[in-house]
């Protein structure tokens, strides 16, 4: 008999769940996270979806979650998105199910799956980046994973561009990477950018319903994609701070590798990693690596917690 794991990507918005063996994911499920019913109500939720996948038994069980982390007491504390203090996981998941249970920051997770599963097979320095919502990432350093004294080892959304910046990073901080280049903060930085300048004519006001207030992550990626000169702009100059970000990156973990992944990269790759490619060469001390999207697509962190799954049992 093989051995079988389940894997769980618990994020703010959903709930990803699957189960799979050492040669990858058979079957998997997505719910909106349930909000209703408390903060015991998530793994109560974890626990009736992997119970949906029919799975014969489970060997072990591997969960990438949204942080911050106690990774002590294995629980989700104080996350940004969900309206809970402390979420506990790694108890009632492994009393329910009888297996043991490992919990890791998502980001962490998904650079563990990128290197069973995905473009980092048989490497030993790898970072994975997520530009999504919010920005996160993970990091293998020698074949080593970094966790760090809470499991937040590669906070590096929250790096700094430049502290004196107008825009206000979500943690409370001036000038965070994520402050620029996040899905939620994107449109903030596009505002700043157009300032003063006259764009009334341009698809992005138009489709923004003629007003800078209008203008979402969505819309800002749909005029440059139609070609719009100051959406162009706009998407250039946000990959120019990206840019200072993946170097800061290769300067601290010196990777062969970063994959990029998140709903923002994953929809629009070219947008997105092309002036990556084209602006991090100034900000680099280190040799450049690979950069490139992910080939695990929106499944990433599940493949991750699927890794998760089976180091834990072996
Ligand atoms: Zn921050």
């Amino acid at each position: 008999m093989g051995r079988l794991y389940a894997a769980v990507d618990l994020g703010a918005t959903n709930v990803r769940v699957a189960y799979g063996d050492k040669t990858g994911i058979k079957k998997k499920l997505m719910r909106a996270t349930d909000k209703s019913r408390g903060a015991g109500g998530i793994a109560a939720q974890i626990t009736r979806m992997i119970r949906e996948l029919e799975v014969k038994w489970i060997d072990a069980i591997g969960v990438g979650s949204i942080g911050p982390l106690n990774l002590c007491k294995g629980w989700v504390v104080n996350p940004p998105n969900l309206p809970f203090k402390e979420i506990p996981i790694v108890e009632p998941l492994s009393e329910a199910f009888q297996a043991p249970v490992k919990l890791m920051n998502d980001c962490s997770a998904a650079v563990l799956g990128e290197q069973m599963f995905g473009a980092g097979v048989g490497l030993r320095n790898i970072v994975y980046v997520t530009l999504s919502t919010g920005l996160g990432g993970g990091a293998i350093v020698d074949d080593h994973l970094l966790v760090g004294k809470d499991g937040n080892a590669v906070e590096i959304g929250h790096l700094t561009i430049d502290p004196a910046s107008e825009l206000v990073c979500g943690c409370g901080c001036k000038g965070h990477w994520e402050a620029y280049c996040s899905g939620s903060n994107m449109p903030n930085y596009a505002r700043l950018l157009l300032g003063e300048r006259k764009a009334n004519d341009s698809i992005l006001l138009q489709l923004a319903g003629g007003t800078p207030e209008g203008i979402t992550t969505e819309i800002l990626f749909t005029a440059a994609s139609e070609g719009d000169p100051i959406a162009l702009w706009i998407v250039d100059k946000i990959g120019m701070v990206n840019a200072i970000g993946f170097a800061d990156i290769v300067n601290a973990y010196d990777p062969e590798l970063i994959t990029v992944g998140g709903s923002i990269a994953l929809r629009n790759p070219v947008l997105v990693l092309k002036p990556i490619d084209e602006n991090i060469d100034r900000h680099l001390i280190n040799r450049k690596p690979e950069i490139k999207a992910t080939p695990l697509g929106a499944d990433a962190v599940l493949y991750g917690a699927l890794a998760l799954a089976i180091k834990e049992a072996n």
